[in-house]
């Protein structure tokens, strides 16, 4: 199955991706996590991108567009892929459409997370308090300051996607305030499987 996950950071995205890919045997497409591999490797991408993400804005869409057009050619991804945090904005949207016409591929579903935004903002600052907690380094950009970029960033840039999605009869959405395993029925109904 193509799926794509889309809510504003925080939503409960990569959680459910895990999940996801347990489930249904198909890899999870992350490009925050692509993203950041190559700034720690310090790759050409990587040198680009590091400030953008650090600020808590968005990295260019030929950027992005470019690494995913690289990774669903990989052959674990031929079978299908969950999409976390791909696409962000309209035209990457477009990008990934024309994309899949080209390989005559479709997408199964575009499952939207409706949050809360104060909510969101103390499940970042205690996402942060807990990988300190277990000693792991925490991301640079999941602190109060450049959240609040990133939720800016998401409702100027990402928002648009759900009408843009809705249009095409792809969007499916869930309360992503609820527990963590009535997101994953949730969205197990909407998948049927
Ligand atoms: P995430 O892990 O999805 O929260 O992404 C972390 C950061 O990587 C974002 O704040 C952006 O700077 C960048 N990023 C990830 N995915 C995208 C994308 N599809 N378009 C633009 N920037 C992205």
């Amino acid at each position: 199955m193509r799926i794509i996950l889309l809510g504003p950071p925080g939503a409960g995205k990569g959680t459910q991706a895990v999940r996801l890919v347990e489930r249904l045997g198909t890899p999870q497409l992350s490009t925050g996590d692509m993203l950041r591999a190559a700034v720690a490797a310090g790759t050409p991408v990587g040198l680009k991108a590091k400030a953008v993400m650090d600020r808590g804005e968005l990295v260019s869409d030929d950027i992005v567009v470019g690494i995913i057009a690289d990774r669903i050619e990989e052959q674990d991804a031929k079978s299908g892929f969950i999409l976390d945090g791909f696409p962000r904005t309209v035209a990457q949207a477009e990008a990934f459409d024309q994309m899949l016409a080209d390989k005559g591929l479709k997408l199964d579903a575009v499952i939207e997370f409706k949050v809360n935004e104060t909510e969101l903002v103390e499940r970042i600052v205690k996402r942060a308090q807990e990988t300190e907690a277990r000693g792991e380094p925490v991301r640079k950009d999941d602190n109060p300051e450049v959240f609040k970029t990133r939720l800016d960033a998401y409702r100027n840039q990402t928002a648009p996607l759900s009408a843009y999605y809705e249009r095409t009869g792809m969007l499916k959405t869930v309360d992503g305030m609820k527990p963590i395993d009535d997101v994953t029925q949730a969205i197990r109904e909407i998948l049927g499987r």
